[in-house]
């Protein structure tokens, strides 16, 4: 074989060397092939390999790009000019090489191709990186398509991408949300200062958590717990936020419910004995020295008779009824809890002793005035004490004191107010 590279002795055959470009030439009558070292090894043949020939060659190429190479070839001895294109071969150890060949044809005076020329580069390290970018791209556009939180990335105040979880969470369309600036379509407009400031809180934290009202296009509001992320930049270039929005509404909702049902009398909807005596020891803590804090006892009388003639169920309802009659006398005095089988307290923060148990006259009276259906009329009794007025300093001293005064009242002949 000739070793050459396209001829050129001396220097340029150092120089070919130095750039790893392999040169090659073909002579159409003959189908001699002559190539560089480099162009050998990239072909991953042996040093003491034969002369080869254009039959050797297009065996190395991948079966794939057989057809790409022969189209390349036949266009440029039709047509002339340069080819340059990217085509695969398998090495003698088997390696898939990745090459960009460029090609042109020499012609005879009467216009005949009798030789192609041509140079090839090695790039299967440049095509290996590109191909596992791609595939690290891809796999991140999978996660982030796999989200069913929203999301979206912004760059000074400018939202540049969303993704459709976040268009179905808010109903604003992708072209509405991207390009759009601050205040975001979906900030509620009255929230604009303090999203604003949040805004400026998480940028200088480099980033965050917080919980956000949403507001969707139709105008109907969510909860989403939000978290931002400032995303690496090249410096110089604006930072880029990353922020991930899930809808917490259903959520806390349940969260609520399951706090309300927590702190309820499943029977007649107030507050249960245990929340009321956690606010008890709350409201006596946190009462000043100054202020008036007073708590009613109330129990209904002869409500065993009620049972005993009417059944259990119809004392339930009973207790629902006087329940409604009591709540709706006391409301702005104070809380309604149902602390026994049918007793009753209220706390009246506010309330100074004689005020407190005019209120209670008047919860009596509305529970006196009615009958009730079935049962006709139905009273209750009441106990009444006050932090200050009766110097007790305890939440056990001042719920002692109202249970005493209740007896008192049991004690005087019922339907009255100690
Ligand atoms: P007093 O005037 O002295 O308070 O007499 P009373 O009959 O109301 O008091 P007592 O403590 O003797 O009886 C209370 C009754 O309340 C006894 C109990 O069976 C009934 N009770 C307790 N919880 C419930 C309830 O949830 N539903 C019904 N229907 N009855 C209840
Ligand atoms: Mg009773
Ligand atoms: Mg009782």
């Amino acid at each position: 074989m000739q070793d050459g590279g396209c001829g050129h002795g001396g220097p340029y055959r150092r120089v070919e060397e130095l750039a790893g470009v392999g040169t090659w030439s073909v002579r159409i009558d003959s189908g001699e092939l002559t190539v560089n070292q480099a162009a050998r090894s990239m072909l991953g043949w042996a040093v003491d390999r034969g002369d080869p020939t254009l039959r050797d060659f297009l065996g190395a190429v991948h079966p794939d790009d057989l057809g790409l190479v022969h189209a390349h070839a036949e266009a440029v001895v039709r047509g002339g000019g340069e080819y340059v294109f990217e085509h695969r071969v398998v090495t003698d150890d088997g390696r898939v090489q990745h090459m960009r060949a460029v090609g042109s044809a020499e012609r005879d005076p009467a216009g005949r191709v009798t030789a192609l020329h041509g140079i090839t580069l090695d790039i299967t390290e440049f095509r290996e990186a590109a191909a596992a970018a791609e595939e690290q791209r891809d796999r991140g556009r999978a996660v982030l398509a796999a989200l069913h939180e929203g999301y979206l990335v912004s760059s000074d105040g400018g939202i540049l991408e969303v993704n459709a979880a976040l268009c179905r969470m808010t109903g604003f369309s992708e072209q509405e949300l991207v390009g759009a600036r601050l205040p975001y379509p979906f900030w509620p407009p009255e929230q604009v200062d303090r999203m604003l400031a949040l805004r400026q809180r998480l940028t200088g934290a480099g980033g965050g958590q917080a919980e956000i009202d949403v507001v969707r296009k139709d105008g109907s509001r969510l909860r989403a717990a939000m978290t931002a992320t400032q995303l690496a930049t090249p410096s110089g270039n604006a930072p880029l936020w990353f922020l991930l929005l899930r809808d917490v509404t259903i959520e806390q909702e349940r969260a609520r419910l399951l706090q309300t049902r927590a702190e309820t009398d499943p029977l007649t909807g107030v507050q249960n004995s245990r929340t009321f005596r956690e606010a008890l020891r709350a409201a006596v803590a946190t009462t000043g020295t100054g202020e008036a804090l007073s708590l009613a006892l109330i129990d209904v009388d002869h409500f065993k008779r009620i049972n005993d003639e009417h059944g259990h169920a119809v004392g339930d309802e009973v207790l629902v009824a006087f329940v409604q009659r009591v709540v709706g006398a006391s409301a702005g005095t104070g809380t309604v809890a149902r602390v026994g089988g049918e007793e009753f307290a209220l706390l009246m923060p506010g309330l100074q002793l004689a005020d407190a148990r005019v209120a209670m006259e008047r919860a009596l009276a509305a529970v006196r005035d009615v009958p009730l259906p079935t049962v006709g009329r139905v009273t209750a009794s009441a106990g009444v004490a006050e932090l200050r007025a009766d110097a007790v300093t305890s939440d056990d001293q001042l719920y002692r004191l109202a249970d005493r005064r209740l007896y008192e009242a049991k004690a005087r002949g019922r339907d009255q107010v100690c």
